[in-house]
């Protein structure tokens, strides 16, 4: 197990691309920390600069207590598990995991216990003989993880292991991995681009834009305080709802709001700096309502267990997803309703984005503010 720091890390490539910009992070012992963001935000070089693979233009990486900046790949202690998996066809799965511990020269006899211990972890003990062509994607890629495994490094790097999975199997692996970080106890990095895969495996979530860090924290303190608007619409699905929200006045602790068609209400935030705001509101904190955002029904979505309904405004603004529960009785398209967000799980933005920030814990309804 390893400790990461990651002080003020900057990467510029050759043709004056700046794909990682003064990150600073931290990771402890044991820590499942992902990185995520939209494709293109530098995740993957981040992850390439700590394995080695990639040089850092600027800052520090400190591993445990070494600057490693300098220091060679193999020599880092990290394991990295690639998305094309980058297994040898011609070896066998057994000589595939065997491969950078015979490069590393150990004996015969410890390679040949590190390679069962490892195969039954994964449970592929039955595959040790086969080629890679002849497994399945599921397979090959829990070889991959198997080679990075009996090196027992102190960190695994993974980048986007499971993108190259159908579905099922991706819910599958991921859990797989998750009991694999709790059995190893090993500090991992999981690059995503998948919003759930980073809500479901991560101890923590650094969120990535544009080569900077928008926000870390565990999966549910982002999802429930995302700091700016950025990190509020990536984390969720569907994504979180936007509408202008314009300040009209400020209660004992509250603020007086003016959605788009007139509807007032009150919100239990300090003052904002401007008077023009943005309100966001998640899909499954939105009802139907005596009085409230006057909307359209569109589409409906029938999940099942739940119903994701879109819905059309009276303001110019985007159209409204909100979540009901599968068995209410369904709205039609067509058909016009007022809906009102609850107002303990609305968000503020300012001009810059950023978000307000909400008292704690006092998250008082809406009514006794405006009594
Ligand atoms: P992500 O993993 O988040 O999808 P990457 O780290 O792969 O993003 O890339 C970040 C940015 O750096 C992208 O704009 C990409 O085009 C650019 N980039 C990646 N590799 C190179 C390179 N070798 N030379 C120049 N630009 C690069």
């Amino acid at each position: 197990m390893s400790r990461l720091a990651l002080k003020h890390i900057g990467k510029v490539y050759d043709n004056g691309h700046v794909a990682i910009d003064d990150v600073s992070l931290e990771m402890a012992d044991g820590e499942f920390m992902v990185f995520v963001g939209p494709s293109g935000c530098g995740k993957s070089t981040l992850l390439r600069m700590i394995a080695g693979l990639e040089d850092i233009s600027s800052g520090e990486l400190w591993i445990d207590d070494k600057l490693a900046n300098d220091i060679e790949p193999a020599k880092r202690g990290l394991a990295m598990v690639f998305q094309s998996y980058a297994l040898y066809p011609h070896m066998t799965v057994r000589d595939n995991m065997a491969f950078s511990l015979k490069l590393a020269g150990h004996r015969r006899a410890e390679i040949d216990a590190a390679v069962r211990r490892a195969a039954q972890t994964l449970q592929i003990e039955h595959l040790l003989d086969r080629k890679p062509k002849a497994l399945s994607g599921g397979q090959r890629q829990r070889v991959a993880i198997g080679r990075a495994i009996v090196r027992r490094p102190g960190v695994f790097l993974f980048d986007e292991p499971l993108s190259n999975l159908d579905a099922s199997l991706r819910v599958q692996m991921r859990i797989e991995l998750a009991r694999l970080h709790q059995e190893l106890g090993s500090t991992m990095i999981y690059v995503t681009h998948d919003q759930v895969e980073a809500m479901t495996m991560g101890n923590r979530i650094a969120v990535f834009n544009a080569g900077r860090v928008e926000q870390v924290g565990a999966p549910l303190e982002l999802y429930q305080r995302p700091a700016n608007r950025f990190v509020a619409g990536f984390l969720g699905a569907p994504r979180m709802n936007f509408m202008p929200a314009r300040a009209l006045g400020r209660h004992a602790g509250g603020l007086e709001l003016e959605l788009p068609g007139g509807f007032r209400l009150a919100l239990p935030f300090i003052g904002a700096g401007s008077d023009e705001l943005t309100l966001g509101v998640r899909a499954e904190h939105l009802r139907f309502a005596e009085a409230g955002l006057a909307a359209t029904v569109q589409l409906v979505e029938h999940l099942g267990d739940q119903q994701i309904v879109y819905l059309r405004h009276a303001g110019e603004g985007e159209t409204i997803a909100m979540k009901l529960p599968g068995h209410e009785a369904e709205p039609r398209p067509g058909e016009r309703r007022f809906i009102a967000p609850d107002p303990l799980h609305c968000h503020l933005f300012d001009g810059d984005g950023l978000a307000l920030e909400r008292p704690e814990p006092a998250l008082r309804p809406a009514a006794e503010l405006s009594a």
